[in-house]
């Protein structure tokens, strides 16, 4: 970190305690710049960002209490609602309790609906009482309700989140269809495009060199504090992304949840990262972050190799952003909002009400797409691919959610609640030896 790093972090947390302090978030920051506002060095202080969606990468470990000290000698195996759990890596032996790894992306068996390590996580935070089964190395089985605030210990670790300019996928080749974490349908040659990504609302596109964002930054992890630990898999220098770990004690469910897609559970995840504007280099990183100028690869779904490209205002800039749901538009059989159950990935659709639980819908497009009918509409926008037209009919983030988040954040800088700090280390990302043909 630069003196002059240092000190422009000195000054936005004096201005910041000053209450003369200027927060954007970053809708509020990029709608200036396309009206025409030059922005200089001073304007803003802190622009919010956020992203929300799927994230494969993460993880949680528990450490949970499940029957008095001496009572089994160690868990072999363990279940949380019948999702497998991972027993370590500590083997508290004999303390009648386990340490526990989940993944997000874990299902517990053949179950309809899904349920996996995502849908847990949320029940978790949600307060809603779960259970735990272990079968100890001596074959005994012990199993104890609890729920979140049982626990002294439970956190999420992400491995991949939040990365720069993720991918869009079709099926451009096979003639078969392909299941695929990114899509509810098995994708066929006319299924249409996935898009992941939240464009220019995401963290690492406003600090792509990851000047400001480094290890030990601040981190919102599903709206609570955590922090960057470094990169994550599959982490490039052009495109990079974050490892991070937060408590989940203070997580908002709403942000939170596991998502059924046609290649299993996946599990969703939410991160906002402040990005303090020091100097130039900073600001007009900010200002050149505009969906139309973020490029999002294009790859067939069938190995993920990119082969076009096309840019996040393909994504977001014109496509609406927010479902629009009218039941007076819905057929009298109740057929239609039946299939929209069927194919919502979180269960945001309920039959007998007729309505859409919006703390649950993710905005996918998946009901507008699978039912002709208007009771369902969004616009997702249509993109030229080798001079054809391929509609987007199914999204993995949530940009409204993305934008509710920096609101959040903002919010809490200004309220004092979240500090602005320096990274403590820059953030490099390692490439893998190439494998020999
Ligand atoms: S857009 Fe439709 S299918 Fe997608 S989450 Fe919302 S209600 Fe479910």
């Amino acid at each position: 970190m630069t003196n002059d790093h240092t000190n422009g972090i000195s000054r936005i947390n004096e201005r910041l305690k000053r209450g003369d302090a200027v927060v954007m978030t970053a809708q509020e920051f990029k709608s200036h710049v396309r009206s025409g506002h030059k922005f200089q060095v001073g304007d803003v202080d802190v622009v919010t960002t956020a992203t929300h969606g799927i994230m494969s990468g993460t993880a949680a470990s528990f450490s949970i209490p499940v029957a008095p000290p001496g009572s089994f000698e160690r868990a072999a195996a363990a279940w949380i609602n019948g999702v497998p759990a991972q027993p370590g890596p500590a083997p508290n032996e004999r303390l009648g309790s386990v340490d526990l790894m989940v993944y997000g992306t874990t299902a517990n068996g053949d179950t309809a609906p899904p349920y996996g390590g995502g849908h847990l996580f949320r029940d978790l935070v949600e307060r809603q009482e779960c259970t735990i089964e272990v079968l100890s190395t001596c074959g005994k089985r012990l199993k104890r309700r609890f729920t979140l605030d049982d626990l002294g210990f439970a956190r999420i670790y992400s491995m991949r989140n939040a990365f720069k300019s993720y991918m869009a996928f079709g099926n451009f080749r096979s003639t078969t269809a392909l299941k695929s974490i990114f899509s509810v349908w098995p994708m066929t040659a006319t299924s249409g495009l996935t898009v992941i990504g939240s464009g220019e609302m995401n963290p690492i596109q406003n600090d792509p060199n990851l000047n400001a964002i480094g290890i030990g930054s601040l981190a919102m992890i599903n709206n609570a504090p955590g922090v960057v630990i470094g990169s994550g898999t599959l982490a490039y220098s052009n495109r990079p992304n974050l490892s991070l770990a937060a408590d989940m004690f203070d997580m908002d469910p709403y942000f939170m949840g596991g998502v059924c897609t046609s290649e299993g559970v996946e599990v969703l995840n939410a991160v906002s990262i402040p990005i303090p504007i020091v100097d130039d280099a900073a600001l007009q990183s900010v200002i050149g972050a505009l969906d139309e100028n973020l490029v999002l690869p294009v790859a067939d779904v069938s190995d993920r190799q990119p082969f076009d490209e096309m840019t996040y205002g393909n994504v977001w800039q014109g496509p609406d952003h927010d479902l629009t749901f009218d039941p007076s538009k819905l057929d009298t059989e109740g057929k239609d909002i039946a299939r929209a159950a069927a194919i919502c990935p979180v269960n945001a659709v309920d039959v007998q009400a007729k309505e859409i639980d919006r703390t649950r819908c993710i905005r996918c497009g998946a009901c507008t797409v699978e039912i002709d009918s208007d009771a369902f509409s969004m616009n997702m926008g249509t993109v030229d691919i080798g001079g054809k037209e391929h509609p987007i009919t199914f999204r993995t983030s949530d940009r409204f959610r993305a934008m509710e988040l920096a609101e959040s954040l903002k919010s809490k800088i200004l309220s004092g609640d979240v500090p602005i700090r320096e990274k403590l280390l820059d953030i490099t990302c390692r490439q893998p030896s190439p494998l020999a043909d």
